[in-house]
């Protein structure tokens, strides 16, 4: 799957209106990936720079991931991923060395999007990480080095090359590192210092609204019922996150199927009610502070 495959990866583009809500993240995403790739000059001239590391910290299920795959995808960029699980998993071999490795694939094809997930299990100050102390402490040196050696040129202009040529060759130099994780208070402090992990974005639950556009595009492809309100379901949706909403719709049209066997046609409002009685959402107010 998506999620435990280490390394490149030919991603299924993702449009940025496939994400329901988070227009603030998006916009920041943009702003500080998309537009110094776009518009470099512009960026130099005031003074700006492309963070070479970002961290993307929120609840579970809240769609990190698929920003990033996103934003791999407006960047035109490959996109290389490696999970906290994939580097500790008995079956990969050394961690430290499938971190380099991940690293060079992405040196290899740039521009490139390194994303690393659920990284707190392998980068967590000691006490909570899940490996070996020895294995961490070297994984996180490997990031470290990564993080100071990977270059995002900076920008000067040269009067002789068109724009696109220096766009491309800025595309080509460059390997961007996406950090995500549920719990950034655990991880090691030299991560964040300036020029490493410096931009620090908060992907929220979703709040009513937000639940409501997912709701939306998760029905996208789906006959709901007439009876169906979905205004309705936002509200009664709290604490779910948006893997919850969308597990409640995939439900919601089994329980049709279920119900009226293969010659179901539509989705109703019952079948979105006993589908919400069986979940239980995943997040809780401790998410919300
Ligand atoms: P984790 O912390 O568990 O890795 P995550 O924050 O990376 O989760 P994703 O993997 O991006 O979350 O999302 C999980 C699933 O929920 C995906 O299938 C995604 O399509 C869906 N999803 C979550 N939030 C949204 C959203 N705002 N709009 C559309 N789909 C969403």
């Amino acid at each position: 799957s998506f999620r435990s495959s280490i390394g490149l990866m030919d991603i299924k583009p993702v449009g940025w209106e496939q994400i329901g809500g988070l227009e603030d993240v998006k916009l920041k995403l943009k702003q500080c990936v998309e537009w110094p790739l776009k518009f470099p000059h512009d960026f130099a001239r005031m003074g700006l720079k492309q963070p070479k590391g970002l961290l993307l910290y929120g609840p579970p299920g809240c769609a990190k991931t698929t920003l990033v795959r996103a934003l791999a995808t407006s960047c035109h960029c490959s996109f290389v991923s490696v999970s906290g699980a994939d580097l500790f998993s008995p079956y990969v071999g050394d961690s430290e060395k499938v971190l380099s490795q991940v690293f060079r694939q992405a040196r290899a094809n740039t521009p490139a999007l390194v994303f690393l997930d659920e990284i707190d299990s392998v980068l967590g100050s000691r006490s909570v990480g899940t490996l070996g102390c020895d294995a961490q402490e070297r994984v996180l040196s490997v990031l470290l080095n990564e993080l100071d050696g990977v270059g995002v040129r900076t920008v000067e202009r040269r009067g002789t090359k068109s724009d696109h040529q220096e766009y491309q060759e800025i595309l080509n130099q460059n390997v961007m590192i996406v950090v995500a994780t549920n719990r950034p208070d655990v991880l090691d402090d030299a991560l964040l210092r300036p020029g490493r992990l410096d931009k620090m974005i908060y992907v929220p639950p979703p709040d009513q609204e937000g639940r409501l556009s997912i709701l939306k595009l998760c029905t996208n492809n789906m006959p709901i019922g007439p009876d169906v309100s979905l205004e309705k379901l936002a509200a009664e949706t709290c604490f779910f996150s948006g893997a919850d909403l969308k597990n409640l719709c995939k439900e919601a049209a089994l329980a049709a199927l279920q119900e009226n066997g293969l010659e179901a046609t539509t989705v109703k409002e019952g079948h979105f009610a006993e589908s919400l009685r069986t979940m239980k959402p995943s997040l809780n107010l401790e998410f919300y502070t």
